[in-house]
């Protein structure tokens, strides 16, 4: 069931009460159209009465797809730093859907989910943009790495991430994109070819880096790079 309660927030230019509503959880089986809305950006997005400014309310639910068999905790950006402690929260968080707890027929379900936690809007939406462009979303953060050992002038902060945008003619699109506020600040554009590359040879160069990403739900480069601090 998607769940729904009405908040009234602030808006971030003028501050008018602008109502959101709100969801706790996201069935893409039963309701196709807010998995659609998550990928063309309008979900949890409002625009205020008072000004006309248009603006997000940060992710924090979880998203099941039992036909792609995936499973997400989506959260707020700001809670990268603490991703450890996030994951052990989703975790525990699916045992109580799909472990011990459940009917056998439930666990079988839960057995053949991929579980993901993602944090932000773009990191969510690339997860669905690998599933309806069958990629593989490690092979996807694999491919990143390999694109940044090569590009020689990279936007690399603590507050921009690298996220697939779509792909046209055989050309994977990424955006650098900034924490605040989520925009794209710098487009780059690779050959297909390069993620292809990286897939083949899951038992080679990449099998160490592979296994470090697969290690949890956050499969996320940024698991290698960001030292998780209880937030
Ligand atoms: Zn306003």
């Amino acid at each position: 069931m998607s769940v729904f309660r009405t908040v009234d927030l602030p808006c971030p230019a003028c501050g008018a009460a602008v109502g959101f509503e709100l969801v706790a959880s996201v069935n893409a089986d039963r309701a196709p159209a807010l998995r659609a809305a998550i990928l063309d950006e309008s979900f949890q997005r409002e625009a205020c009465p008072a000004c006309g400014t248009s603006f997000r309310v940060d992710p924090r639910f979880s998203l099941i797809d039992h036909g792609r068999r995936l499973w997400i905790a989506a959260l707020p950006l700001a809670e990268r730093r603490g991703w450890e402690r996030a994951e052990a929260g989703a975790n525990a968080v699916f045992e109580r859907a799909y472990g011990a707890g459940a009917s056998a027929t439930i666990r079988a379900i839960g057995a053949t989910l991929r579980r993901r936690v993602t944090f932000g809007w773009a990191a969510l939406r690339e997860k669905l943009l690998c599933d309806d462009l069958g990629l593989d979303d490690i092979t996807l953060e694999l491919t990143k790495i390999g694109l940044l050992g090569r590009v020689a002038s990279a936007p690399i902060a603590h507050d921009t991430e690298l996220r697939l945008q779509g792909l046209a003619d055989e050309r994977l699109v990424f955006a650098w994109i900034r924490a605040a506020g989520e925009t794209p600040i710098e487009w780059l554009q690779v050959e297909r070819s390069a993620y292809d590359e990286v897939a083949a040879d899951a038992a080679g160069d990449w099998a160490e880096l592979r296994a470090e990403l697969a290690a949890g739900p956050f499969v996320d480069t940024g698991r290698l790079t960001i030292a998780s601090t209880a937030p």
